[in-house]
């Protein structure tokens, strides 16, 4: 029998060897298995078994065509390598190295699994491995890995007589008390020895043996008081009824705080009752403690948490939990989609519009699509929700792909806020502050300190100001790495360019003219807080963004204090626009409603739109009523318009239209083929070529060849080519088949980037 590996090497190509005959019973595709790699041993998954190599090899021509890009890798491995390619033709003359190892005989991926995987794959142009590798978490295939025992100790339930000592039955008496425990933890407890309790072992009073201690990374949390389902409202009674009927996916478009969450609850906890499981995907900055409790609470030890901020020991064991079926939830961010859930029953997106879903790295997956994917597969529901639906899904619903479930209401006790949109080109007030905040603006945060109530106030830019400028030339100060200029940060008094990271101290003269005429151009968090602190300087404010939150659980501290009411304002970037319930904010305000609908990029508005819903709905969360104060330079853009009203399908309908007329996603799909190189002149010309070479294709709509709008990073320059299709798979092929004709030199790397979310 001959197998066929996928190793971690993103080759993109499978490698066949022999099964020895003691292994051939016990052998699944999907299991993890240690081979001969080279000189040394590797891992791999089992992707196809067959007798023949013929069956095997026809497979093996289809992978080797989609070899790309990677090399410069290869030369470590070509023993093996030479040895796989001599199969395709006729007789081998040489043998197939065996396997060494069955590593786990459970599989890590069902079949099924391993079709999704594999389908995203072909999908996203990346090698399978990538997607293996993205599938399951290093934690988890890591050599190393395994579950952590311990010696647990339990008494003995009809000890024979042993003589007793007064100590000795004292001791018996308290561990039959407790009904046994970790031996550690008796010998804390009881003051006692691990020599004591193995004398008692030895009498035959307790019985002694290693037992599996589990990592719970909600082993703080599992003592919270359980929750009842809540009585819902009509309009989530429907909503479950629309879910439980579907045959299709289902998107939940629930304004925030109309109780989504409360649905998505009950909508598992009937497929609990059937036996199914179930998958809950957040995105991974609203994957807070909080959001965590709610399903712990309802669901109790049935929940397993997969997250990036667990150990590995925890990842470990949440894992195998899955596998083994002693968890049926599983909360966690895009990776959670490949959970190996059995009788997979319904799959989550909750915020599905989240660019997050998106992974900007090999493999360039979007987890929503693919829990779509993996939902038809295993015949299991899938509900997509969201206030701010992506255009995509918007689309899906209109032409009767996708179901729809309306929530228009707050649950409980929240109103949707009032909303005022405040023209910051008439409000000048010609102070240094009047740039920033308008008087509208300062008046409702005024209101809010008198009443002891919150405020929180977004800016989506940290650092102290944009850039730094000569008044006398017109020169920024430029990251010399990077298309960009820095960003002045006053609490260290430098300069940090906000892609590459590296950093100078502030020049104190242009370095252009040697003028000392250096200005600060535009706001960031830094001086929106001290301008804060003027106009307010007994109000408490706590300021969140990249820089506040670099220490670990700062994020999480930052939120608590808020939430314990130990500051009347929070100042932030976007980290604070989603996900949060803050019963006690009143008011929201944001700074720069214009600022993301400047970018160059075709969802600017789309992302303008959903920003400021998500922001506004942090207020009147509870009780108390709220307002929210948008102040803008540009106030009759459509989607700033929109967003004011809380109109989202006015605002679908209008971008709709433009992205009809304009060919652009929904109505096509696009791909951004992303060039670099630190060899301008290299790049571009490659980019022309790659452009000029698929204008040829039949089908496909490119463009151009341009600078990417970042155009050097890092000290890369960056080049794009946009393509856009009816299909992917006409782009693709495309793709795969250039890369094939002309392949990137060294110094130029090359990807393609399917259904690219950002073309920055
Ligand atoms: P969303 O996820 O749509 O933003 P949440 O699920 O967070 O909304 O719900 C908002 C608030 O309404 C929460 O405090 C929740 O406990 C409450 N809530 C939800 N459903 C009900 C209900 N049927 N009855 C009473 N309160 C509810
Ligand atoms: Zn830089």
């Amino acid at each position: 029998m001959l197998v066929r590996v996928a190793i971690d090497l993103a080759l993109d190509r499978l490698f066949t060897y022999e099964v020895p005959k003691e292994l051939e019973k016990k052998l699944a595709v999907g299991q993890l298995l240690s081979v001969p790699f080279g000189h040394r041993t590797a891992r791999g998954f089992v992707m196809e078994l067959g007798e023949e190599e013929s069956g095997v090899s026809s497979q093996e021509s289809g992978v080797r065509g989609q070899g790309s890009g990677v090399r410069g890798q290869e030369s470590g491995v070509r023993s093996q390598e030479s040895r796989v390619r001599g199969q395709g033709s006729g007789k081998r003359s040489y043998a197939l190295k065996p396997i060494l190892d069955i590593v786990d005989e459970e599989p890590f991926f069902s079949t099924r699994l391993l079709e999704l995987v594999r389908s995203l794959a072909a999908y996203t142009a990346a090698p399978v491995e990538s997607v293996l590798k993205a599938a399951v978490p290093a934690a988890v295939v890591k050599p190393n890995a395994r579950a952590k025992e311990l010696y647990f100790i339990s008494p003995a339930l009809a000890p024979a007589p042993v003589p007793m000592t007064a100590r000795r039955q004292w001791l018996y008496d308290q561990i039959v008390r407790l009904g046994g425990g970790w031996m550690q933890q008796l010998c804390r407890e009881l003051k006692t020895t691990p020599a004591s309790l193995k004398e008692l072992g030895r009498l035959g009073l307790v019985t002694i043996a290693p037992r599996q201690k589990r990592r719970d990374p909600l082993g703080n949390m599992r003592r919270i008081l359980p929750t009842k389902p809540l009585p819902l409202n009509g309009e989530q009674s429907d909503a479950l009824g629309v879910i439980s009927a579907a045959a299709k996916p289902v998107l939940l478009f629930g304004v925030t705080g109309s109780g989504k969450t409360e649905v998505y609850l009950q909508a598992i906890a009937k497929e609990l009752e059937s036996d199914r499981g179930a998958i809950v995907m957040v995105p991974e900055i609203s994957l807070t403690p909080q959001t965590v409790r709610r399903f712990a609470s309802r669901f109790g030890d049935k929940v397993a948490v997969l997250h990036s901020a667990l150990s590995d020991g925890e990842r470990y064991d949440e894992w195998h939990r899955i596998r083994s079926g002693a968890a049926r939830v599983v909360v966690g961010p895009r990776s959670a989609v490949f959970a190996p859930v059995r009788d997979l029953g319904l799959i989550v997106v909750d915020e599905e519009h989240d660019p997050s879903y998106k992974q900007d790295d090999n493999p360039r997956y979007n987890a929503r699509d693919a829990a779509v994917l993996r939902g038809r597969l295993e015949g299991a529901r899938v509900v997509l929700g969201s206030a701010t639906p992506s255009l995509e899904t918007w689309r899906n619903v209109a032409v009767g792909k996708y179901g729809l479930a309306e929530m228009k209401c707050r649950a409980g006790a929240g109103t949707l806020p009032a909303v005022r949109l405040v023209d910051m080109s008439a409000s000048q007030r010609g102070d240094s502050s009047g740039a920033i905040f308008s008087q509208d603006l300062l008046d409702a945060v005024k209101l809010r300190l008198d009443r002891h109530e919150q405020t929180i106030l977004f800016l989506n830019r940290r650092g102290y100001s944009r850039s730094v400028t000569c008044a006398a030339c017109g020169a920024t100060v430029d990251c010399p790495e990077c298309s960009l200029p820095y960003t002045y940060h006053r609490a260290d008094e430098c300069c940090r360019c906000h892609i590459c990271g590296g950093w100078i101290l502030t020049p104190k003269v242009c370095p252009a003219c040697g003028a000392s005429a250096l200005q600060y151009k535009g706001i960031g968090t830094q001086r929106a807080e001290a301008a804060l602190a003027k106009c307010f300087p007994n109000a408490k404010i706590l300021r969140m963004d990249a820089d506040s939150t670099s220490r670990k659980n700062s994020h999480d501290d930052i939120l608590s204090a808020f939430r314990r009411g130990e500051a009347d304002i929070l100042l932030g970037t976007q980290m604070i626009a989603k996900g949060l319930d803050f019963p006690n904010v009143t008011l929201v305000g944001v700074l720069n409603a214009d600022s993301s609908l400047n970018m160059p990029d075709f969802r600017a508005a789309e992302r303008t739109f959903q920003l400021l819903a998500q922001v506004s709905g942090r207020a009147g969360r509870a009780e108390l009523p709220g307002e929210v104060v948008i102040q803008s330079y540009d106030p009759s853009a459509p989607a700033i318009v929109a967003a004011a009203r809380g109109d989202f399908a006015a605002f679908a309908k209008e971008e709709l239209s433009i992205r009809e007329e304009c060919f652009f996603p929904p109505f096509c799909h696009l791909a951004a083929v992303n060039l670099r190189s630190k060899d301008l002149k290299l790049v571009s010309s490659w980019a022309d070529m790659y452009a000029k070479s698929l204008m040829k294709v039949k089908g496909l709509t490119v463009s151009e060849a341009v600078p990417s709008a970042l155009e050097k990073a890092d000290g890369w320059y960056r080049w794009q080519v946009v393509v856009r299709a009816p299909s992917v798979s006409t782009i693709v092929k495309a793709w795969r088949w250039l890369l094939a004709q002309r392949p990137p030199p060294a110094a130029l790397r090359a990807a393609i980037d399917v259904d690219a979310f950002s073309l920055i």
